[in-house]
C-alpha cells in the first residue's frame, strides 16, 4: 500500500457499500445478502452438476468448469468498483473470501489445483499500484493452501499480416503467453479473475495453458456481467 493509500485510509475509514457502516468496504451482513450464481454453467446459465460448462458451451474451448460466486450487480458491483478504482485495497480480503467459498461449496476437495491469475493490464496495474487479480489469487491461494504462480503474460494487440479469419478474431480477444511452460505441464490449473464479460478472456487463457500442457483448465471468478 502506498503512503498516500495508507493516509487516505487514516482519514476516511472504509464504509460499507451495503449499508454504510464503518470498518470495512463490505461488512459480514451484507456479503451473506449477495445471492449467489448457483451450480450453473457460466455461459448459458443451464443448471450443471459441479458448474461444468455444459456440452453445447465446451466447443469454445472453455475452462472445464467455472466457479462464480455472483452476478455483477448491486452491491457486488459496488464492491468490485471500489477495489479496483476507489483504492480499497482491503477489499481484496472479503472478494476472495467469497470466491474461496464458491470453490469449497463446489468441487471438494479443492486440492492439486495450481492458482494462476489472469494478468492485470500493465497500464492498471500501474495507475493503482498493485495487480488487483494477483492479490486476489494471493489471497485464495493462501487460504486454501495451493500453490500460486503468474504463469501468463499478456501479449499486445498485434496484428499479423495474412492471418486467417480465425485468428483475426483471436487476436481481437485477449491473447497471452504462458511464462516457463515446464511448470505448468500436467498441472490442474486454477485460473482466478474478478469478472467475466464476454469470456473471451478465459477461454484464450485455457487455450495457452492446455496448448503448454496443462492436464485440465478450471476458472474460478467473482462475478459474471449479464
Ligand atoms: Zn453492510
Ligand atoms: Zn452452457
Amino acid at each position: 500500500m502506498s503512503v498516500m493509500e495508507t493516509a487516505i485510509g487514516w482519514l476516511a475509514p472504509a464504509l460499507c457499500v451495503g449499508c454504510g457502516s464503518e470498518g470495512a468496504t463490505i461488512c459480514p451482513s451484507c456479503i451473506l445478502g449477495i445471492s449467489s450464481f448457483g451450480e450453473r454453467c457460466w455461459r448459458c446459465n443451464r443448471l450443471s452438476p459441479g458448474c461444468r460448462t455444459c456440452d453445447s458451451c465446451r466447443h469454445t474451448g472453455s475452462p472445464s468448469k467455472v466457479f462464480v460466486f455472483t452476478d455483477y450487480d448491486g452491491m457486488a458491483r459496488q464492491l468490485l468498483t471500489s477495489y479496483k478504482f476507489g483504492h480499497q485495497r482491503s477489499a481484496s480480503k472479503p472478494i476472495a473470501a467469497t470466491m474461496v467459498q464458491t470453490i469449497r461449496r463446489y468441487q471438494k476437495p479443492a486440492k492439486d489445483y495450481l492458482i494462476v491469475p489472469i494478468p492485470t493490464a500493465t497500464s492498471r496495474r500501474r495507475q493503482r499500484g498493485f495487480g488487483h487479480t494477483e492479490l486476489l489469487a494471493k489471497h485464495i491461494a493462501w487460504q486454501l493452501m495451493l500453490e500460486r504462480r503468474e504463469s501468463l503474460r499478456r501479449l499486445g494487440h498485434n496484428r499479423q499480416l495474412g492471418a486467417s479469419r480465425e485468428q483475426r478474431l483471436h487476436q481481437l480477444q485477449d491473447s497471452f503467453i504462458v511464462r516457463r511452460q515446464s511448470l505448468v505441464k500436467g498441472r490442474k490449473i486454477l485460473l482466478v479473475d474478478d469478472v467475466v464479460t464476454t469470456g473471451g478472456t478465459i477461454i484464450s487463457a485455457a487455450q495457452v495453458l492446455r496448448q503448454a500442457g496443462a492436464a485440465s483448465v478450471d476458472a474460478l471468478l467473482f462475478a459474471k456481467r449479464l
